[in-house]
């Protein structure tokens, strides 16, 4: 009964340190893992002991028994990642331990401060890694009442298990040394200038919030979106819950095939009933249940082989989703697979080529893959009428109709105020973290080395700044925070009297867990005067934690 690992594979690695018999890979320390799309259980070695199981953050490892009808795919995706042999093999070694931080060195006058901006997976594993060692103390800073950034405001809300991952970030939030202040926006509330005083360093996971913009004629017609914009509008963020979107019309075209444009076709085509049971805002639902669209078209400029989305959610769509291909993609199809020498990319083909043809009459609403079609000029005149598409390497141009454009060409970072900036690659110039040109001040995450990658890759990439910062904190080259942790707190709450603080997020989070009822996560706030309302409720501090907390400062 070996072990499988299924579609919301986070690559966050935990399970290969659990792991006794070493079993799971690619791991950390091999090549190929930045890049993968998935770990893999080897099922010859798996001794089955379950201890990935409950590693696992996000909930996707199972026995092999335990699989329902659409994973059973997975089975043989993991075992396809080792080499065919005999028999059980003997347990290997146990693997190196994780690259530690080095040993952070006392030093008079208080503990390591560091303040991290943003409270995503980069930031809360950046803070995970800080708090491995002894007295550190790490302050996140977030511009929302709640934390944990594209997981909350990023994660289809059909795709519960991955959120998931925020039980694991609660955990590392209630560690000894973590305090949370939310509400608060750095750049307005506070200075880049007024951290580094207050701290040793100033680490920023503030991600990657915009997109990359498509330079095409007639972007600005009414109907046009991005596909990040959607994503925020069905996950209720406060800043989107009001955007505009019209689901009047039959036609959807999604320009771009990475995973987000499977997310956003995927919510456009599931039964709003299946929805009513996530964490969907009560709006995006409310305007899905009166949605007329059919067919969501997902246009990628290259070919199949070049497909941007990965493999296990490739085949999670296509056991939940009608999906389709015209004659024409499916004779691409074919033809990369008659080429294709990677093993990945030729599973990607093999799915793609059992796909049902376009050709049939449209029963359930359904997504349509297209390929090989550059967007050239959104069509409309007072609002979306379609896209005209050239086909990529020739002037044929082909029009595609819809009342609804979503481009989905990938997330862009923005300038940070007081920091350098990279237009070209939308990122923070940094040397393995540490910010070019201002020593004490950090990156991790998105706007450390662009928007790629699951949520678990941004553990190692902050774990590699982290060890950066740490080395430089021990090799004396940060200068020590002005004042004590009360002077920080008092200016906080003197910029921002509605900062809310982890028990405020806590009370945050039993609402919307209670609103949700028994059939739902949870019911979201999607005002953020409704969240300060709810953070308000929760109860004073003990006089016991009063104390404590007064001995800290
Ligand atoms: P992405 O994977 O980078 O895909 C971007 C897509 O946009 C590609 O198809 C790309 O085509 C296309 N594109 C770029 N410029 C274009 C242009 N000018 N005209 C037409 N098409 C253009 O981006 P994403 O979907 O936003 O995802 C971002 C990251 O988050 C990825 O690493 C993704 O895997 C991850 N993510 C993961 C999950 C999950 O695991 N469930 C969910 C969501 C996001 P070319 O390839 O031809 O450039």
């Amino acid at each position: 009964m070996p072990h499988v690992i299924t579609q919301s594979c986070c690559s966050d690695g935990s399970c290969v340190y659990a792991c006794p018999v070493n079993c799971i890979h690619p791991s950390p320390d091999e090549p190929g893992f930045a890049t993968a799309e998935m770990l893999h259980i080897d099922p010859v070695a798996c001794v089955d002991c379950g201890a990935c199981v409950t590693a696992c953050p996000v909930g996707a490892i199972s026995p092999d028994t335990k699989l329902d009808d659409g994973q059973q795919v997975f089975v043989e995706l993991n075992a396809a990642f080792y080499p065919k042999r005999e028999g059980k093999l003997p347990p290997t070694s146990k693997l190196a331990p994780v690259a530690e931080a080095p040993a952070v060195r006392p030093r008079t006058g208080g503990p390591l401060v560091v303040a991290v901006v943003g409270s995503g997976p980069a930031a809360m594993y950046a803070a995970d890694e800080l708090l491995t060692q002894e007295g550190v103390r790490v302050n996140v800073f977030e511009k929302l009442p709640t934390p944990y950034g594209l997981v909350r405001a990023g994660v289809a809300p059909d795709h519960q298990s991955t959120k998931r991952v925020t039980g694991l970030f609660d955990r590392i939030a209630r560690q000894r040394g973590f305090t949370f202040y939310l509400n608060v926006e750095v750049g307005h509330h506070l200075s880049l200038a007024e951290l580094a005083e207050h701290h040793h360093a100033v680490l920023y996971a503030v991600g990657a919030p915009t997109d990359r913009r498509l330079d095409v004629e007639g972007m600005e017609l009414p109907g046009t979106h991005t596909a990040t914009e959607m994503v925020a509008w069905i996950n209720g963020h406060p800043d989107y819950v009001d955007l505009p979107v019209d689901l009047s019309a039959e036609g959807v075209v999604v320009i771009g095939n990475g995973n987000v444009a499977l997310d956003v076709a995927r919510i456009l085509t599931t039964d709003p009933d299946a929805l009513a049971r996530t964490d969907v805002s009560d709006r995006a639902l409310e305007a899905l249940r009166d949605s007329r669209v059919r067919e969501v078209v997902v246009a990628a400029r290259r070919g199949p082989a070049a497909s941007a989305f990965t493999l296990p959610e490739l085949i999670g769509l296509t056991t939940t989703q009608e999906v389709v291909l015209s004659a024409e993609d499916h004779e691409l199809v074919r033809r990369d697979l008659s080429t294709e020498g990677d093993a990945l990319t030729r599973n990607k083909l093999e799915v793609l080529a059992k796909l049902g043809d376009s050709a049939a009459p449209i029963g359930r609403p359904r997504i349509r893959l297209v390929y090989g079609l550059t967007p050239k000029r959104v069509l409309g005149q007072d609002r979306v009428a379609g896209v005209a598409f050239t086909v990529t390497g020739t002037d044929e141009v082909r029009e595609v109709g819809a009342g609804m454009v979503l481009t989905s060409i990938g997330y862009r970072g923005k300038p940070i105020r007081d920091l350098p900036f990279d237009e070209d690659t939308a990122v923070v110039p940094n040397d393995g973290g540490r910010v070019v040109g201002r020593p004490g001040v950090y990156v991790a995450g998105w706007i450390k080395r662009g928007p790629t990658g699951f949520i678990g890759t941004n553990k190692s990439c902050a774990a590699e700044t982290v060890h950066n910062l740490v080395a430089d904190y021990n090799a004396g080259l940060l200068a020590d925070p002005i004042g004590r942790a009360s002077a920080m707190e008092k200016l906080v709450r003197a910029r921002q009297p509605d900062v809310v603080d982890a028990a405020g997020w806590r009370a945050i989070d039993h609402a919307e867990i209670g609103r949700g009822g028994p059939d739902r996560p949870r019911d979201k706030f999607t005002e953020v005067s409704d969240m300060l309302a709810a953070a308000a409720t929760a109860p004073a501090p003990s006089l016991g934690q009063r104390l404590l907390s007064g001995l800290r400062l």
